[in-house]
């Protein structure tokens, strides 16, 4: 028996009049159809925990993605489907994603060891769900608009601040679902349930996870990763002894939680200083996960993640590039900023804050961050058709007059265009004989 109420208030009070208002219109547009819709999982989750949520989960008991269709062709936007999952996704002409599936009762092949009790298409849709947290839906047509329905005992778990799984199953079912258990209970600081957390350690012991994907493993581990502060969840994966299932040889000790710790900080000064460049956070954190590893375990561990081409550089070579440098740096300090830029312009943002984080020397640290601050995007202002103004020949050298314009300007020798110019007369013309002081011959 579901337990119902009204939540209409929330949904006024908690979400944008865009957002209220699309929910409003997807209800109207079930109504034309004939179908019973309802906004399900996370969003309505996040609703009552007064979290901000952009996708929205549609349930549609009926044919999703003829209703997905029909809406966009009245809304406008795009529509992808997923025929063999009668699945759709709507992005709107505003950027508003709603996932769209169908709840029809001929889907459901329930696994044969899990009670086959009746149930209404939408209830059987939340029962495949991974936590009770995540079982709560909202009616969306005329008839029950705002209506909240739980089934599985949601908002019992929502105020107890516990994780929990629908049925002891639930892991063999899924075996990601102990990762999403952990990043749920880290993200809004909840307890993993009693009965739930036997099961996560039976999950281990028995390992459920042999037959679990590497990319699927992976797509888990890296949403751990960008949480905002992902350490209490990877602190957890050590303590269930997860690390095994990334591979049998990764060691988290305690020096890694202690650099973790270091990325974080360096990973939130990045974020505040700047929000808008591109930085995938996870990496840092996942090399620093990796950092005691041999070679060849980390080459393993990206080969059986299914890590890209891209990534794989990153996480391997780049980041023993990194280590290199900053070997270099606590040993031998370079005494001028052109040093220090010839050390570091190699690196993105990743391993810039890699090294942040993985260095003990308060001095290189700072070295960093003024290299990332103050150096990294100085370039010298004259430019190769300066040059040839200057009557110098175009070819292979003009890079390298550059590179010490640069690195005159990088130690503060050089103030302006007109400096670099008398820079380069100076160091890079040959000498006219007319203008050489006559009194040495
Ligand atoms: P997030 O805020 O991290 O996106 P979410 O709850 O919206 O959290 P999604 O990963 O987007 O999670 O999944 C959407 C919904 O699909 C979830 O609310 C959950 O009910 C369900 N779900 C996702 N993964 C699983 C899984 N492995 N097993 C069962 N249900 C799942």
């Amino acid at each position: 028996h579901a337990k119902q109420r009204n939540i209409g208030h929330l949904i006024t009070e908690r979400l944008t009049p865009a957002m209220a208002d699309l929910l409003r219109e997807i209800g109207r547009a079930g109504d034309e159809l004939g179908v019973n819709l309802f906004v399900v999982g996370g969003f309505v989750r996040d609703l009552l925990l007064c979290r901000k949520s952009d996708d929205i989960d549609v349930v549609v008991e009926g044919d999703g993605i003829d209703f997905a269709r029909r809406f966009i062709l009245k809304k406008g936007g795009r529509c992808n489907t997923h025929r063999e999952f009668c699945t759709a996704v709507m992005v709107l002409p505003n950027g508003f994603k709603i996932d769209v599936a169908s709840a029809r009762m001929e889907y459901y092949t329930a696994p044969a060891a899990l009670p086959t009790v009746e149930m209404s298409s939408i209830q059987r849709d939340l029962f495949r769900r991974d936590f009770t947290i995540n079982t709560l839906a909202v009616g969306l047509n005329k008839k029950n608009f705002g209506t909240l329905i739980d089934f599985f005992g949601a908002q019992r778990d929502l105020k107890d601040k516990t994780i929990r799984t629908l049925h002891n199953l639930s892991f063999v079912e899924d075996p990601t679902r102990v990762f999403r258990a952990i990043k749920f209970a880290n993200r809004f600081d909840f307890t993993i349930g009693k009965l739930t957390l036997s099961l996560i350690r039976n999950a281990v012991k028995f390992d459920f996870f042999r037959k679990l994907s590497g990319r699927r493993l992976f797509s888990e581990l890296k949403q751990i990763l960008e949480e905002e502060n992902p350490i209490p969840a990877i602190e957890s994966l050590r303590n269930y002894h997860l690390e095994k299932v990334i591979h049998p040889d990764l060691i988290m000790d305690d020096s890694i939680i202690e650099t973790l710790g270091a990325a974080q900080k360096a990973v939130s000064w990045h974020d505040l200083l700047y929000l808008n460049t591109p930085c995938m956070n996870w990496s840092i954190y996942f090399m620093v996960i990796l950092k005691k590893c041999p070679y060849q375990v980390v080459k393993e561990i990206c080969s059986h993640l299914r890590l890209s081409p891209s990534q794989t550089k990153l996480i391997l070579r780049d980041r023993l590039k990194a280590e290199e440098r900053l070997y270099i740096l606590e040993r031998r300090f370079p005494p001028t900023n052109s040093g220090l830029y010839a050390l570091l312009n190699i690196f993105k943002p990743e391993h810039l804050l890699y090294i942040m984080a993985c260095t003990r020397i308060d001095r290189v640290r700072k070295a960093v961050s003024f290299y990332y601050t103050r150096l990294k995007d100085i370039k010298p202002t004259i430019q190769g058709r300066d040059l040839i103004a200057l009557n110098l020949k175009p070819g292979r050298t003009f890079q390298a007059i550059l590179q010490s314009v640069l690195d005159a300007k990088l130690d503060g020798k050089l103030k302006n265009k007109k400096e670099e110019i008398a820079f380069v007369q100076k160091h890079h013309m040959p000498v006219n004989p007319d203008s050489m002081d006559k009194s040495v011959d």
